[in-house]
This record gives structure tokens, C-alpha cells and sequence, in this order.
């Protein structure tokens, strides 16, 4: 595997960063997760548009345009002739001292790599999540804004290790007044007499670019789509549900903290945007070639 640094290619030994990069003294940075089908980049131009606003967002200066990272990250998939895959791009606040002041780093660093991807068991996308809430808030917009997809992913971490714990691979984070955000690396959805739902944005979510896509989709398909703040009765209540990612995709949740979602089987809706989605996957976005 080649992987970007700075405007350089490493194998996987040699792609290294310094113990006093503050990305890894203070998770101080960013990052996308981005997917590849069939030879193209998928909505590369909206990943880096949220790249530059998570950096606008804490201050940090990418030192690169956005037409040069997105070269980058297409120079990157050819190098490891990728064509269908998972890419991480990260950019670091760089090298600094041991105080957390950002101000001691000189120069932040881009890092591309393309690789894989799978988040959940095959098993899971043909039977349905089993999810819990979890104890853990979704972090406040006033402390660390949710939106930020920064590289301190500490809230959703401590989240995940608690449904772990609890024998989920996925749990439901609520906000600090007990409303629905997101799930820890995924958005949510519910269906409830063919319309569909999805939490606010300000309920403290990441502004999911899977999210997006499944809203345009199922509003092309003639389905009412809102965001209203909702609450576990609702997701409980729910005739269907579904998380969406880049990573994960879509993939349907069939029971939540012990209450079966509709008829716990994979609900017809969510079948026709997961069949909606991968088609859009198939053709469109940026060729790699
Ligand atoms: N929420 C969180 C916390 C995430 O980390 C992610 C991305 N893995 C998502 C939602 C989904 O966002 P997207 O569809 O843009 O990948």
C-alpha cells in the first residue's frame, strides 16, 4: 500500500508521523471517510467541502486547495490501483511542542490513505442490528460541536465500548436533553407510516453525507422526509429503521434496548433505499482514472 503524506508517497513501514504531531498528542485534526465503487470517488467534492468547514471550524489552515487534495486523494486510489475501497483522508494540526497551543505548530499535514473497509458482519445487512442507547451523551454543541469531524473521537469511542459491552455492534447517542442525535459512526432513520424521519442536525449530529444522499433519494421517490427532534418512544414506535455512513452504507436495525422495530424484519422502505443507494454508488462520482 502507497500512502500520502505531505505530497509524498511511503509504504505502509514507512508512513509515519511525529509523537509530537498534536493529531495524536490532542486528537487536534480532522478527517473524512470516504468510499470508492466501481472506479469512482464517491460525493468526493462534498467530503472535501466538509473537510474545509471542519477546518474552518478549529482554525486550521489545510495548506492545500481544495482541488489539490481532491487530486490527491484520486492520485492516491490510482497509486494503489484502487477501485473499489475506503479512503482515509486526515489532516493534522502537525508537529508542535508539548503544550497543547496550537500556535507552536508550524505546518499542518495532509495524510491520504486507501485502503478497506468493512464496519459490520455481512449478517448484519441481510438480518437487521440489534442497537441500545447508551448511557454517554452526544457531545454539546457549545463544548465540542458534533459537526466537527474531528480526530477527537473520544465521545463516539467511549459510546461504541459501551454497546460493545451491552453485545451491540452500534449504539444510539441522545443529546443532553435525551433527543435523538446519531449513532456513533452513523446517522439514524426511522420510517412511520411511509413517511420518513430523521433527527436535526442542531440534535447534534455529524452532517452525514450518506444522510444527505438518503434524503434526496427517497424525496425523488416521492416520500416526505422531515426532521423533527425525536425521542426512543419514536425510534421504538418506528415501523422501520436504518443507519446511515459512508462506511456501514445503509443498514437496516430490526430491535432497539429490547423492543423489536415493526415486524424485526427488514422493512420494504428501507429494501428500495438500500437498492436506491447502491445504484447511485454505481455511477456516479469522480473517475479515478
Ligand atoms: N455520524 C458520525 C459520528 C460519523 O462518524 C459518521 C461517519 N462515519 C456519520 C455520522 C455518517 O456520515 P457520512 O454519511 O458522511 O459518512
Amino acid at each position: 500500500m502507497k500512502i500520502f503524506i505531505d505530497g509524498k508517497f511511503y509504504s505502509e513501514r514507512d508512513a509515519k508521523v511525529s509523537v509530537f504531531d498534536h493529531g495524536l498528542l490532542y486528537g487536534d485534526g480532522i478527517f473524512e471517510g470516504i468510499r470508492a465503487y466501481n472506479g469512482r470517488v464517491f460525493k468526493l467534492k462534498e467530503h472535501i467541502d466538509r473537510l474545509f468547514c471542519s477546518a474552518k471550524a478549529i482554525l486550521l489552515e489545510i495548506p492545500m486547495s481544495h482541488e489539490k487534495i481532491s487530486e490527491a486523494v484520486l492520485e492516491t486510489c490510482r497509486k494503489n490501483k484502487l477501485r473499489d475501497g475506503y479512503i482515509r483522508l486526515v489532516v493534522t494540526r502537525g508537529v508542535g511542542s508539548l503544550g497543547l497551543n496550537p500556535k507552536s505548530c508550524k505546518r499542518p499535514s495532509v495524510i491520504i490513505i486507501a485502503g478497506s473497509i468493512q464496519l459490520y458482519p455481512p449478517e448484519f445487512y441481510a438480518k437487521g442490528l440489534t442497537i441500545i442507547t447508551v448511557p454517554t451523551a452526544r457531545n454539546l454543541h457549545s463544548a465540542l460541536n458534533p459537526a466537527i469531524k474531528s480526530l477527537n473521537y473520544l465521545n463516539n469511542i467511549l459510546a461504541k465500548i459501551e454497546a460493545n459491552n451491552g453485545g451491540c455492534e452500534e449504539a444510539v447517542m441522545l443529546n443532553a436533553e435525551g433527543y435523538v442525535a446519531e449513532c456513533t459512526g452513523d446517522n439514524l432513520f426511522i420510517v412511520k407510516s411511509g413517511e420518513l424521519f430523521t433527527p436535526p442536525l442542531s440534535a447534534g449530529a455529524l452532517y452525514g453525507i450518506t444522510r444527505q444522499t438518503v434524503i434526496e433519494l427517497a424525496q425523488e421517490d416521492g416520500l416526505k422526509v422531515s426532521e423533527p427532534n425525536l425521542t426512543r418512544y419514536d425510534l421504538f414506535n418506528a415501523d422501520e429503521c436504518f443507519l446511515t455512513g459512508t462506511g456501514a452504507e445503509l443498514i437496516p436495525v430490526v430491535k432497539i434496548d429490547g423492543r423489536v422495530i415493526g415486524n424485526g424484519k427488514l422493512g420494504a422502505l428501507t429494501r428500495k433505499l438500500v437498492a436506491d443507494y447502491r445504484a447511485l454508488t454505481k455511477v456516479s462520482g469522480e473517475p479515478i482514472v
